[in-house]
C-alpha cells in the first residue's frame, strides 16, 4: 500500500483481472453478463457508499438523527431501510475537534458493507491492516490527511459482529446546506476515517 498506487483508484491490474475472469465466466456459459451488472451496480451504488453519505448528511443536519445514530448505528440507518443482512451491530464513531476515529480488521477485511458497500483493495491488504495499528498518523498522511497533534488518534478494530462507520466533521463554510448537496461532500474514505469530509470547493473539482 505504501504509495505504490493511488488510494483514490482502483488498481488498473485488479479491474483488469476482474473483466478478463467476468469475460472468461460469461464465455464458459457460468453466469449471465445482466446478473453480473446488476450485482455490481447494488454494491457501488445502492448499497455502496452513497448510502453512508446519506447517513452522514442526516446526522449532520438534525442533532436528534445524529444522538440516536451514535446511540444505535445499527436502529438508524435502519431508518433508511439500510440492514446488516448479516447481524452485525454497526458502531458510528464520531470524529471532532479532538478525537479522529479510523476504521480497519485487523483479522481480515470486516466493513460495514450496507452503509460502505465492498470494501476498497487496500482495506483488506496486510500492510494497511497492520501498519494503521502501529502509526496510524504515518498512514492517515499518506491518504493526504494530517491532524494536528492534539488530535487523539483513535482506531477502531472491526470484526465479524461489530462494523464500525465514522461521522466526519461537519466541513466549515456548509451552513444551510441540503441533506443532498452535503451527502455530495461525504467520501467512502471519509467514512473509514483515512481522510476528512470535502469542502464544497473541493466537491465542485470532482
Ligand atoms: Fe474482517
Amino acid at each position: 500500500m505504501a504509495g505504490d498506487h493511488k488510494h483514490n483508484d482502483p488498481l488498473p491490474e485488479t479491474v483488469l483481472r476482474v473483466k478478463s475472469l467476468e469475460s472468461l465466466l460469461i464465455e464458459k456459459g457460468l453466469v449471465e453478463a445482466a446478473a453480473l451488472d446488476a450485482l455490481v451496480d447494488r454494491y457501488e451504488t445502492k448499497v455502496g457508499p452513497k448510502n453512508g453519505a446519506k447517513v452522514i448528511a442526516r446526522a449532520w443536519a438534525d442533532v436528534d438523527f445524529k444522538q440516536r445514530l451514535l446511540t444505535d448505528g445499527s436502529a438508524a440507518i435502519a431508518e433508511f431501510g439500510f440492514s446488516g443482512g448479516q447481524g452485525e451491530e454497526l458502531v458510528a464513531v464520531e470524529n471532532t475537534e479532538a478525537i479522529h476515529n479510523v476504521v480497519v480488521c485487523t483479522l481480515c477485511s470486516c466493513y460495514p458493507w450496507p452503509v460502505l458497500g465492498l470494501p476498497p483493495v487496500w482495506y483488506k491488504s496486510a500492510p494497511y491492516r497492520s501498519r494503521v495499528v502501529r502509526e496510524p498518523r504515518k498512514v492517515l498522511a499518506e491518504f493526504g490527511t494530517t491532524l494536528p497533534e492534539t488530535t487523539e488518534v483513535r482506531v477502531w478494530d472491526s470484526t465479524a459482529e461489530t462494523r464500525y462507520l465514522v461521522v466526519p466533521r461537519r466541513p466549515p463554510g456548509t451552513d444551510g446546506m441540503t441533506e443532498d448537496d452535503l451527502a455530495l461532500l461525504v467520501t467512502r474514505d471519509s467514512m473509514i476515517g483515512v481522510s476528512v469530509a470535502l469542502t464544497p470547493a473541493q466537491a465542485r473539482e470532482i
